[in-house]
């Protein structure tokens, strides 16, 4: 196997710049790549989606562990760059050219399991990550990079002052914790932000379509005036009656409730409190 020409050096010799609308900043230090790869959990023979490879420095660690790559990229100028390295991992890397935010996961990895790894561009970073946690194709799980202040607001406990809708729907769905930081300078151009990777791992009984409809629909509510007593930000879903029918205090405020509150707000609600 030929060695893959250094990050930097291609991007040069391919006069690549990166594009700000597509939320482009490089991870081109390999042993930062492989640190992500590696909290990906073992990847050998593994089946693993990568959004936006770009110049290819994830793509070239997760191929490095043994992973198996459908890289989803929307930006055409990166394809050279990532046919080399699919020729030099020897067809274990599957380029498609489109935008995630459509992509049909399930049929890009023919029905078989697999898990998400991915530097998402920070635009659609959250758009992404809810159609990954409520949508028909499930991950076995995800390790994503986010800027840090959405990788606290997905893993924040209540109380926090990140905590919030993103937090209970996420939560309801996976185990979610931040297991990398990365400061700014170590993406190339550097974003004006910290940078965390989170990891998530579905729950084994996540909520049905319709329970996480309505759990979305009572976070809105809830959230939506987060300073409010939830007897006053639920009065449209039952207010006082349905905060005492699902236990949960009716002069509480949404930032103090569990998910587990939530949920039992939601199951009551639609149970017809
Ligand atoms: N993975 C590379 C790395 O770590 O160096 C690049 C990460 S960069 C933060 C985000 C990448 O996502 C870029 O390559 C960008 O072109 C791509 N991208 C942006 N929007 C996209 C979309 N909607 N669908 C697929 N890729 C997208």
């Amino acid at each position: 196997m030929s060695e893959p020409q250094p990050l930097r050096e291609a991007l040069a010799a391919h006069g690549l710049l990166a594009r700000k609308a597509l939320g482009q900043h490089f991870l081109l230090d390999l042993n930062i790549t492989r640190k992500i790869a590696r909290l990906a959990g073992p990847l050998d023979g593994k089946r693993v989606i990568e959004v936006g490879p770009g110049p290819g420095g994830l793509t070239r660690a997760l191929l490095e562990a043994g992973a198996k790559v459908v890289a989803i990229e929307k930006d055409p100028r990166f394809l050279p760059l990532l046919q080399d390295l699919s020729a030099t991992f020897e067809d274990r890397l599957e380029i498609v050219l489109a935008d995630a935010l459509a992509a049909d996961e399930s049929s890009l990895c023919s029905g078989a399991p697999a898990s998400i790894v991915a530097n998402l561009p920070y635009n659609v970073g959250t758009p992404l990550l809810i159609k990954w946690l409520t949508g028909s194709f499930r991950p076995t799980s995800m390790t994503l990079m986010f800027q840090k202040e959405v990788a606290q607001r997905i893993s924040a406990p209540p109380g926090a002052d990140a905590y919030g809708r993103l937090a209970v729907i996420a939560q309801a769905c996976a185990d979610a914790r931040i297991v990398m930081e990365i400061p700014a300078r170590a993406f190339t151009p550097p974003p004006r932000v910290d940078s965390a990777v989170v990891r998530l791992d579905p729950l084994a009984e996540p909520p049905s379509a319709r329970r996480l409809e309505a759990l979305q629909a009572i976070t809105a509510a809830a959230f939506g005036q987060r300073r409010k007593m939830l007897r006053t930000s639920l009065r449209s879903l039952g207010g006082e009656k349905l905060c005492s029918d699902a236990g949960v205090a009716p002069d509480a405020r949404a930032e103090t409730i569990d998910v587990a509150g939530f949920l039992r707000l939601t199951d009551t609600w639609l149970t017809g409190s």
